[in-house]
């Protein structure tokens, strides 16, 4: 396989083209193509020779992701699932701007992006965890996720400016056990030469890696942390994320305070609400000390049906009256009912059930 065009930093870049005698200016330009132009291939790139194009299309590959399914609406979620080229797959969710949310104004859009093949964390109501951990997605396949849906909007909605402005790493797979491939392409993607995506704009989710929150405090940059919580205490949390056990709540909060004090960002708390599981009201308490201790927001998510788990979201009365007893303690919390999620369901999802088409259909 050639080495992927997205992997290149302008430095590796004009180091290609000192070795090929081409001048070293052509990397801004074929940078420029590449992350902010949104070329689809390298034809289109008018401003790069001929003869200069046909060099880099032997020496790079254009995409590590190639579109195999899109399923949804622009209103509401485009989920994409991408075929890698070991024939693997992973999605990406494009979701329009909701501004409660992560703090982005409304002509926005936010992409989740996967960061692994499976998961090898198993929590228990999780698709993405069900098959096992497959692989980590190298740098290019996590920037390519973001360049693909920007080529596929681009195209049909012709010329417009560029799409996506902010990003969650909450796809496929745990992003904090993927921790140096996933910082080099945030790197990419937040670079001036790259996809210029604001650091406080990009939003990393961990089921509670401690020692990698520990890292992302106190790394440069200012990416901001969502924990996916699901359970106020370790009884209830033990029983539905087993790594609950390697990095229980009281070592988990202690990292996220680190975070906390060091970056003074504000943390998102995400708790699904899945019924009989973790909406008793016993709950409240302890998430609203907790969200107060990290100065945090939680952000509720109604439980998203998987095929094969026995769990299922609780009813509208019940999302309600977790929602308003957080309010009542001044908690700062949404509740988040996206028609997207009800359609096709949550990350992970979309990718299980094509496995399963191709797996019947190879029968
Ligand atoms: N591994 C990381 C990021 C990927 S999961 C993490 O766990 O944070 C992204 C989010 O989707 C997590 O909060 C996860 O708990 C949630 N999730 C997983 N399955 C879900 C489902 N069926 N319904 C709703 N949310 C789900
Ligand atoms: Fe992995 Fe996150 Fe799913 Fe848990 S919730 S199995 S950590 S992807």
């Amino acid at each position: 396989m050639l080495p992927p065009i997205s992997s290149q930093s302008p430095e590796s870049l004009k180091n290609w083209l000192v070795q090929h005698n081409e001048p070293t200016y052509r990397a801004d330009q074929i940078l420029q193509w590449v992350h902010q132009k949104a070329a689809v291939d390298w034809s289109a790139m008018s401003n790069i020779p001929d003869s200069l194009r046909n060099q880099l299309a032997e020496a790079f590959q254009f995409s590590t992701v190639e579109a195999a399914q899109e399923q949804g609406s622009l209103d509401t979620t485009l989920k994409y699932l991408w075929k890698l080229n070991d024939g693997q797959f992973v999605e990406s969710v494009l979701i329009p701007a909701n501004p409660a949310l992560y703090g982005e104004s409304s002509d926005r859009h936010t992409l989740c992006v996967s960061t692994q093949v499976g998961c090898a964390y198993g929590c228990r109501f999780c698709a993405s965890g069900l098959g096992g951990f497959k692989r980590n997605l190298t740098p290019a396949e996590i920037v390519d996720q973001v360049l693909a849906v920007e080529r596929i909007r681009r195209d049909a909605a012709s010329a417009r400016e560029r799409l996506i402005t902010n990003l969650v790493i909450m796809g496929m797979g745990e992003p904090m056990a993927n921790y140096e491939n996933l910082m080099e392409a945030l790197e990419t993607l937040n670079a001036e030469w790259g996809a210029g995506i604001g650091a406080r704009k990009i939003t990393i989710s961990t089921s509670g890696l401690v020692p990698r929150i520990l890292d992302l405090a106190h790394h440069p940059k200012q990416y901001r942390l969502a924990i996916s919580l699901h359970g106020a205490t370790d009884a209830v949390r033990e029983k539905i994320m087993p790594i609950n056990q390697r990095y229980p709540l009281k070592e988990l909060a202690a990292a996220a305070s680190e975070y906390q004090s060091v970056k003074n960002g504000m943390i998102t708390l995400e708790y699904i609400l899945i019924e009989g599981i973790n909406d008793h009201p016993e709950q409240i308490s302890p998430l609203a000390q907790l969200a107060t201790e990290l100065r945090a927001k939680v952000n509720l998510i109604p439980y998203n049906h998987v095929d094969g788990l026995e769990w299922n979201r609780p009813s509208i009365g019940t999302q309600d009256a977790f929602l308003n007893g957080l309010k009542a303690l001044g908690t700062p919390v949404t509740l988040r009912r996206e028609k997207g999620h009800d359609i096709d369901a949550a990350c992970g999802q979309l990718r299980l059930r094509t496995e399963k088409e191709l797996a019947e259909e190879a029968l």
